[in-house]
């Protein structure tokens, strides 16, 4: 279910969904730059571009070519020059979501929550063995 809204860009009314958050208009606009900033990476001699370089020739902005980024409409693979930022600190990366500092910390908050977890679990089981005993003393 969509419901009305004004696009963010031009401001015209439309229906807004979750995959569609720009109205129509909008959506050809992107689609028209998509394939400008693809064509140009097609070129062998335009793999090495940085964003600002591809800004500059192809006149996308940035913001636009980091979400097809991000869409992975356009792999960064092959283009040794591009990154987008971490989710988290906006460092600059290649791949994942998360810069390795990043990813190395939110895996340490994952562990202790896992240990905590365990922690938790043992417990319960100590105290269901507490139960399971004192039932069977009394029975
Ligand atoms: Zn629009
Ligand atoms: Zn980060």
């Amino acid at each position: 279910m969509g419901e009305l809204a004004n696009c963010p860009k031009c401001n015209a009314l439309f229906l807004k969904t979750k995959l569609q958050t720009v109205c129509q208009a909008c959506i050809k606009e992107e689609e028209k730059s998509f394939e400008t900033v693809y064509k140009f990476l097609r070129k062998q001699e335009n793999r090495q571009s940085t964003l600002s370089r591809i800004t500059e020739e192809t006149g996308v902005e940035e913001e636009l070519i980091l979400k097809f980024i991000r869409q992975k409409r356009i792999q960064i693979t092959h283009l040794p020059n591009l990154a987008y930022p971490c989710e988290r600190c906006g460092t600059s990366i290649r791949e994942g979501k998360f810069c390795k500092a990043c990813q190395s910390d939110i895996k340490g908050q994952i562990d202790h929550l896992n240990q905590e977890s365990a922690l938790e679990t043992e417990r319960e089981n100590s105290k269901k063995d507490t139960y399971y005993a004192y039932n069977t003393k009394n029975s």
